[in-house]
């Protein structure tokens, strides 16, 4: 149990062991998403993700801020259409569905927001707001609706008089409890949580945290954690994937990333990430020598070459081979093995 007192707790307390043998739910292969960018150029935001993520499991998705862990979350969930690559759900193939096919999955798969504050619209009551996704997706029976709603504001820990008021009305941690109901009113399979605390207190962060734990288990969730706060991901995670400039550059079971990291930004990640908290302070947000080069131009060979304080001259010129996530643990770096 994380406690209100230190989000520090995020430790190893409770050490979740990956389901194994598993069954994939979800599975990219080679998914590209570029946008334009104007003057004929482009943003690379995802280009090459492959991943795998279990009936059951946690993955972890960690990487600084741009370095396309939301537009990969998006084209998951197919509010974005990958430009090439392949995303199968349970045994279908996704990419690019439309019309009935999309509204199914919708079914299956939810989004929980980062900012729960503007997850509403602040001019309707919250009970209309939950009715509304139910009523979309063929729940015409009021009663029915009702008594869905109630189970889920039960599950997440709240009454039923906050459907009455707006969310202006509502904390933080209340709102961001409806969105975790929200999400679950049409019994999903599969969550992708947007760094689902960052907008919140520590206190209240551990609640939900340990919410979304509760959940999981209680509802057989599959979930992709996408955050930069590497305790939350220890804590809450089977499987960690680390992305850089719109690549996965290493993927690992959780505590072999942690205890045995093979790539340069993991372990620079996982230092920084070690030294603000000895420092104390709440926020991981981890700092590189230098920004992160453009996605709009990425670096030749090996994206992460200009920052790596190993980088040999191969690494300016060739691009690390990519392994198949079939592979337990593996990082796209040329010396991975040393
Ligand atoms: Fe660093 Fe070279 Fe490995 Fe890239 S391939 S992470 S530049 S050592």
């Amino acid at each position: 149990m994380i406690t209100p007192a230190s989000i520090q707790a995020v430790e190893v307390s409770q050490p979740r062991q990956r389901p194994r043998p598993y069954e994939p739910l979800l599975t990219l292969d080679g998914v590209v998403k570029h946008f334009p960018a104007g003057r004929g150029k482009t943003v690379h935001s995802v280009d090459g993700v492959s991943l795998e993520v279990g009936k059951g499991e946690v993955l972890g998705l960690v990487g600084e801020s741009g370095c396309g862990k939301s537009t990969l979350a998006r084209t998951i969930l197919q509010a974005v259409t990958a430009d090439s690559g392949h995303i199968t759900f349970d045994g279908q193939k996704i990419s690019g569905i439309k019309g009935r096919e999309l509204k199914a999955l919708r079914r299956s798969m939810q989004f929980v927001f980062q900012d729960p504050y503007g997850a509403f619209d602040p001019k309707m009551r919250l009970g209309a707001s939950l009715h509304s996704p139910l009523r979309h997706h063929g729940m015409k029976d009021q009663a029915e609706r009702t008594a869905r709603i109630a189970e889920m504001l039960a599950r997440v820990g709240l009454e039923d008089d906050i459907l009455d008021r707006y969310a202006r009305e509502c904390s933080g941690g209340q709102l961001q409890r409806l969105v975790i109901a929200r999400a679950l009113l049409l019994k999903p399979k599969f969550l992708i949580c947007d760094e689902p605390t960052s907008a919140l207190d520590a206190s209240i962060r551990a609640q939900i945290l340990n919410l979304l734990v509760e959940l999981k288990d209680q509802l057989d969730l599959t979930l992709v954690l996408i955050s930069h706060d590497l305790r939350v991901v220890r804590y809450l995670c089977d499987r960690v994937a680390v992305m850089y400039l719109g690549q996965i550059v290493e993927e690992a079971p959780r505590e072999e990333l942690f205890t045995n990291p093979r790539h340069p930004y993991t372990r620079v990640l996982l230092a920084a990430s070690l030294a603000e908290e000895q420092q104390g302070t709440d926020t991981i947000i981890t700092r590189l020598k230098g920004e992160p080069p453009s996605p709009i131009d990425p670096p030749s060979g090996c994206r992460f070459h200009p920052r790596c304080p190993l980088a040999q001259d191969i690494c300016r010129t060739t691009v690390p081979p990519v392994a198949w996530p079939g592979d337990d643990h593996y990082a796209t770096c040329h010396f991975s093995d040393q």
